[in-house]
Formats: structure tokens, sequence, C-alpha cells
């Protein structure tokens, strides 16, 4: 089956090898062919999917050796629009039309600020225990060294029927460490 590649029209015998052209010739896209059929979401919609990310990430942070390192939440069922409205103005948004794949980064303590603007909430990348003193955080910065965020959007479709049933996920992966109150 013949696979035309959405950005430069160009045609493959398959799949596989437009997979490769759009990695290679078009390794940093940002443009969505679709773009016009993603409406603009609802200001609650993007409420509740902030909400939702700030809940998830604040549980994988803790106050113990088993909570850091690299942590992953993923949202099943979560609307592609809201992923292209959070990020597609950022500098390290792409996309894959052949993939149906967003990507997008924040690095070190720039990062970390843009971060407390897309999602609306400045202390959603730390968790207090007063009890213990400590907290829980997403890693940015520290001694010797920037850390990243990343988050991911895969579509996965089931063809079943005649009907295509589509199911988005997001992915974000990051680093977590705990330390002293006053440290932060
Ligand atoms: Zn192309």
């Amino acid at each position: 089956m013949a696979s035309k590649c959405q950005l430069c029209q160009e045609i493959f015998s398959s799949r596989k090898k437009l997979v490769t052209h759009e990695r290679i010739k078009h390794r940093n896209n940002k443009i969505i062919p679709h773009r016009n059929s993603l409406i603009q979401p609802l200001l609650e919609q993007i409420t509740f999917y902030q909400d939702a990310f700030i809940v998830l990430v604040k549980k994988r942070l803790g106050f113990n050796r088993h909570s850091i390192g690299t942590k992953q939440v993923s949202i099943h069922a979560f609307p592609e629009n809201i992923f292209v409205f959070l990020f597609e103005n950022e500098p390290s948004f792409r996309y894959s039309p052949v993939q149906q794949k967003y990507s997008c980064f924040f690095q070190g303590e720039a990062g970390e600020q843009r971060l407390k603007q897309l999602v609306n909430y400045d202390n959603w990348n730390v968790r207090q225990d007063p009890k213990l003193k400590t907290i829980g955080y997403v890693l940015f910065m520290d001694n010797e060294s920037s850390y990243g965020v990343n988050f991911s959007w895969t579509q996965t479709e089931l063809k079943e029927n005649e009907r295509i049933f589509q199911c988005g996920t997001v992915t974000c992966k990051f680093t977590a460490d705990s330390g002293e109150f006053a440290q932060q």
C-alpha cells in the first residue's frame, strides 16, 4: 500500500519507508496538516486536564529513596486539541503526521518557569510533608546539570465493523527528587 507524506506529498511504497522519510526530512516538523479540524477547547476543559496532570504528578512525588529517579505519568483519553492548545507555540513542539504523535519538552530553570504558566499553578511540581520537613519535587536543576520534562501524545486506533475508534494518550516523563525544606 502506497503512503504519501502529508508534509511534502512525496509518495512511498510502504508505511515503513514513509516513517523513515519523515524522521529524516521532517524531524523538526511543527505543521499539523489537519490543524483546522481541531477546535479551540473550552477553558473548563483545559482546567480539567491541567488539574488532572497536577494531581497525577504529585502522586508520583514522595519523600523516601523510592521517590527518586525517572518517573512517568500517563493520562488516557486525553483530547488532541488540548495537547495542541497547550503546547503548539513552544519552541520544542513537534508533530509526526504518520505516527500521529506530538512531543514537547521543557529543560532546566526556564522550562520549570514555563510549565508553571502552562499548567497554571506555581507549585505543580512540589509536594511537602510538614511533619518530616521534607519535600518531593520534579527536578529541573541541581549543582551539576539541568533536567527535562518530556511530554508526548499518541493516538491509538481500533478498526472494527467499518468504524474507526480513536483514543489519545498523553505521557509525561520527568525526574523526581526529594530533600529537606530549607534547601528549596
Ligand atoms: Zn515529506
